[in-house]
Order: C-alpha cells, then sequence, then structure tokens
C-alpha cells in the first residue's frame, strides 16, 4: 500500500520540481497540454477505432474504449508509472482517460488488482492510482477493495493468448459491495483482454450488473 509518508514525500517533490514532460522532460509551465509539451502532445497516438479494429470483447465485457494506442510518446511515461515509481504521472494519464469514462447512474471505479506479493514488492498498484485521479476528476465513487486478486499471476507479456488466459482464469474473487452496481474497470493497457476478461467474470459473479472496462492504451498481441 502506498504509505502517507510516500504520499507526503510525493506532494512534497511535486512542489519544489518544476512540471516536466512525462514524455521528454521539457520544462513546462503548469497544466499545459494536458500536461505533455505542445509537441509530444501533438504526437500521442490516439487510437481511431476505424483504422485498427476493436478487440473481440471477453463475454463479461459490457463495453471497452481506450483513447490512445500503446506508442510513444505515451509508452516510455506508462512504463515509467508502471514499474519505476513514477507516481506524479497519475494526474496526468487520467486526464487522458477521464473524458471516456460512462456516464451512468449507480457507477463505481475499479481497478484491476494486484495480488498482495506483487503489491508489497511494487509498492504501489497504478490502476488504483488513476482509479484515484479519475474519482476526484469525475466525481464518481470507486472501490479498491471489493475485486480482489487471490491467485498471484506470473509475467505476461511473453505468455501466448492460450497461456495468459490459463494464468487469469480463477485469479480474481469479488465481495459483495458492488452487486446491482455499474462497474468501470481501469487498467493501463489491454492487449489481449484476459486480465481484463477475468476480472469482469468475478465482477458479475458478486453481482455487478455492468461491467465497463476503460484502458489507457490499446495494443495488439
Ligand atoms: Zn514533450
Amino acid at each position: 500500500m502506498f504509505s502517507t509518508m510516500q504520499q507526503l514525500w510525493q506532494q512534497g517533490l511535486n512542489l519544489l520540481l518544476p512540471h516536466r514532460c512525462p514524455s521528454c522532460d521539457a520544462n513546462l509551465p503548469a497544466a499545459a497540454h494536458g500536461g505533455f509539451c505542445a509537441s509530444c502532445y501533438g504526437q500521442l497516438p490516439w487510437w481511431n477505432p476505424s483504422q485498427l479494429l476493436p478487440p473481440k470483447l471477453p463475454r463479461a465485457l459490457n463495453s471497452f474504449q481506450a483513447p490512445l494506442l500503446y506508442a510513444e510518446p505515451l509508452r516510455q511515461p506508462l512504463l515509467a508509472f508502471k514499474f519505476t515509481d513514477a507516481t506524479h504521472l497519475a494526474p496526468v494519464l487520467a486526464r487522458l482517460l477521464y473524458p471516456y469514462l460512462p456516464a451512468a447512474p449507480n457507477t463505481v471505479l475499479v481497478p484491476v488488482p494486484m495480488h498482495p506479493s506483487s503489491l508489497r514488492q511494487r509498492t504501489y498498484n497504478h490502476a488504483a492510482l488513476l482509479v484515484q485521479e479519475l474519482s476526484k476528476l469525475s466525481g464518481l465513487p470507486h472501490d479498491c477493495l471489493s475485486l480482489q486478486r487471490v491467485r498471484a499471476g506470473e509475467a505476461q507479456h511473453n505468455q501466448s493468448r492460450a497461456g495468459r488466459l490459463r494464468l487469469t482464469r480463477s485469479s480474481f474473487a469479488c465481495g459483495p459491495r458492488l452487486a446491482g452496481k455499474t462497474v468501470v474497470l481501469i487498467d493501463d493497457i489491454f492487449t489481449t483482454g484476459a486480465t481484463l476478461g477475468a476480472c469482469a467474470g468475478a465482477l458479475k459473479a458478486g453481482g455487478a450488473a455492468e461491467v465497463h472496462g476503460r484502458t489507457l492504451a490499446y495494443t495488439q498481441p
């Protein structure tokens, strides 16, 4: 769990350090182009589903959208955010995803959870940080506890589609608090949809009425 001391330290750093473009590291006036410099913002790889067709969705997922493709100049900041403690990028990245949240009554934002052993190692769940920022932007409630990863998964990037499906099957479980809710399930990247599909299956088994997947980026396996 991201500790209060770490959060205070990060907030202090944010005040002391000038704002920089998360992609090219240029110095920026605050809040320019959603947190990116004009050049990088202009090159962001927005996903046009008529050019790259949407994926076949897992059955438990009611809808899926992502604003961007997993390519530069988004790829490096996303890797830093996920793996190397660049947690200060959460507000910048959340602003890109915010316009894609569905507007439905009874909506709750839920992150794809990490297994407790992974969370201890990495100290934060990047998807939960996105959810917290999206909750601030939208005013929608969030729930980072009900959906749990109950089985540790191996790193998925080298797995075949069948391998990923096998790894994620029965990896997640959901408590009763989301029964009857419209859940917006948040993660960083959609590749095969196996993780989002397994989470959506657990949420539906826990009584969620609808599950809509939203990730920052889409990439084909
Ligand atoms: Zn830049």
